[in-house]
């Protein structure tokens, strides 16, 4: 164990997760999450050397500030803060202006704030978390990490919508992505395991965790994901509808929605959730399935016909040569019916799982669950590792 440590926050709309992060070998010396922030059932909680502690967070306050207080003083006394070299913040939306890791100063700051209009449920968060760890850590180095870095590789065929020119011109409204810290390290994950250079590995990595999106990579760039302007677009998610015929928010603001109602629906409350009317969570919604329930049926057949269907498009992207697809997140790593399921579609490329192998690679183990030899290529389960690629990027940085 290293004496130099890397302190990682994601401070999200409602939540605030952080973890002490060893760069040389990824181990999380601590990691927590604060979370139901403005709830009454607000909490926080952490994992040390193998054991869960969860504390009430007060009704009323700043529930963001009491966290983050919280978590500083529980890294004081447990003598952590001092072996701090850097903190590393993970945030949502970098636009075209931050194609990879940066060092936060004031002006980048005041950015990230102005790119909230791209991940308005996040990036103002964000910033918060920032401006909250620079004032307590003021001689610490900082570095912000984007969530759209990895796309930034993507061609304008795939980040183009088909609107006037001037909409991207004027307002630079156009497919971003998210999530691109996971699909950059499961990709080079991916490339260890195939036994080649990460530019020569052509994949498409799945992310499927409460927010999941989809990236082709070829030769170890993204080249399309599905994610676009905002995390909204793309799969069916937790709570987000993903894509969607633009003309819904016409006709429901015909129906007199107003903008806020509408945000609202399609980015908390659709998705599993709205379809199941029962839940976001896939393993509450699998639970309601066996027991016959229809809804939570159609929402976990939502959810898979179309984490197939990209699939099945992002050959294309990808092209000849296909090396590997790989499942990733929450589901991705540990939910055996979702796999199988997306494995079922896959047959028509010619994958056959493999049922054991498929069984064993969860709960963070990794494996080889599928091969096709019509494409030449397998399918793997890789857990993803953020926080790691963060530290390791304020590392190399420094
Ligand atoms: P986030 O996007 O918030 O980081 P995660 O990657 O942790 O989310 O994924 C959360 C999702 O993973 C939830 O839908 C949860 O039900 C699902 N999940 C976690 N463990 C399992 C499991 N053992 N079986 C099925 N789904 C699981």
């Amino acid at each position: 164990m290293s004496n130099s440590y890397v302190l990682v926050i994601n401070s999200g709309s409602s939540s605030l997760k952080f973890a002490v992060i060893d760069p040389d070998t990824g181990d999380a010396v601590i990691s927590g999450l604060g979370e139901c922030f403005g709830l009454p059932e607000a909490e926080i909680s952490w994992k040390y050397h193998g054991e869960k502690t969860e504390e009430a967070i007060p009704a009323g306050g700043d529930h963001h500030q009491y966290a983050f207080t919280r978590i500083v003083k529980l890294l004081d006394s447990l003598e952590l803060s001092d072996k701090f070299v850097a903190v590393g913040h993970r945030v949502v939306a970098g636009g075209e202006s931050f194609k990879g890791t940066v060092r936060v100063t004031e002006d980048v700051v005041t950015e990230i704030e102005n790119l909230a209009e791209l991940a308005p449920l996040h990036n103002k968060a964000n910033a918060d978390g920032i401006r909250a760890a620079m004032e307590v850590f003021p001689s610490l180095p900082q570095f912000a990490i984007f969530d759209t870095a990895f796309h930034q590789t993507m061609p304008a065929k795939a980040f183009m919508y088909a609107l006037p020119s001037k909409v991207y011109d004027e307002y630079k409204v156009r497919r971003y992505g998210a999530h691109g810290t996971s699909h950059y390290f499961v990709s080079r994950e991916a490339a260890k395991v195939l036994g080649k250079p990460a530019f020569e590995c052509n994949l498409i990595t799945v992310h499927l965790g409460n927010g999941a999106s989809i990236t082709a990579v070829k030769n170890g760039e993204s080249v399309d994901t599905s994610m676009g302007l905002t995390p909204l677009a793309g799969l069916a998610m937790g709570t987000r509808c993903g894509d969607l015929d633009p003309s819904v928010i016409e006709f429901l603001i015909r129906k007199g929605w107003d903008n806020d109602t509408i945000f609202n629906t399609l980015n908390k409350q659709s998705g599993l959730l709205g379809l199941s009317d029962k839940t976001s969570d896939m393993r509450g919604l699998i639970e309601a399935l066996e027991q016959g329930d229809k809804a939570a049926q159609l929402a976990f057949d939502v959810f898979t016909y179309r984490v197939a269907k990209y699939i099945g498009s992002y050959l294309v992207s990808v092209g000849e040569g296909l090396n590997a697809i790989v499942f990733t997140g929450g589901i991705g790593e540990n939910s055996l019916p979702v796999r199988k399921a997306v494995l079922d579609y896959l047959k028509v490329f010619g994958f056959v799982e493999d049922e054991q192998a498929n069984e064993a690679a969860r709960f963070g183990r990794s494996g080889q669950i599928a091969q096709s030899e019509l494409l030449g290529a397998v399918a793997l389960v890789i857990p993803t590792n953020e926080e790691l690629v963060i530290a390791q990027d304020c590392v190399n940085l420094l």
